[in-house]
Parts: structure tokens; C-alpha cells; sequence
């Protein structure tokens, strides 16, 4: 069992609050969008779905 980060990169302003957010350091910004570089160290705890101020992060159990 894993954990699913679905990123909506029209959406996405790139302003880095998954990234400040998230513990298990899953995330980079990339060309001023999130890209979920390091999914295997995934928790699901959703801090970076409540971090983010335009809702362009969904995070789903595998
Ligand atoms: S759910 Fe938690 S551990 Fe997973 S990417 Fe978001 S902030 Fe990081």
C-alpha cells in the first residue's frame, strides 16, 4: 500500500506551501510547478492538500 499525490499543474502557482508543509521532504518545484519527486515517502497525512490555498493537490491511498 502506497499513497497517490495528484498534482493539477493548471492550477498550481508554484508557491512552494506543499513543500514548506509536507515532513517527508516529497516534494520540489519544478519550472514554478510542484512535482511529487519523492512519492515513496508519502505518510498521507494531507498536510500539503491543507497547505494549499488553491486546492491543486489530492492525495489517495493506492
Ligand atoms: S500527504 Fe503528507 S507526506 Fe504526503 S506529500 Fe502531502 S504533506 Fe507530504
Amino acid at each position: 500500500m502506497g499513497w497517490v499525490v495528484s498534482i493539477d499543474s493548471a492550477k498550481c502557482t508554484g508557491d512552494g506551501n506543499c513543500k514548506d508543509a509536507c515532513p517527508a521532504d516529497v516534494y520540489e518545484i519544478k519550472n514554478k510547478i510542484a512535482v511529487a519527486v519523492n512519492v515513496a515517502e508519502c505518510l498521507g497525512c494531507e498536510s500539503c492538500v491543507e497547505a494549499c490555498e488553491v486546492g491543486a493537490i489530492k492525495v489517495t491511498e493506492e
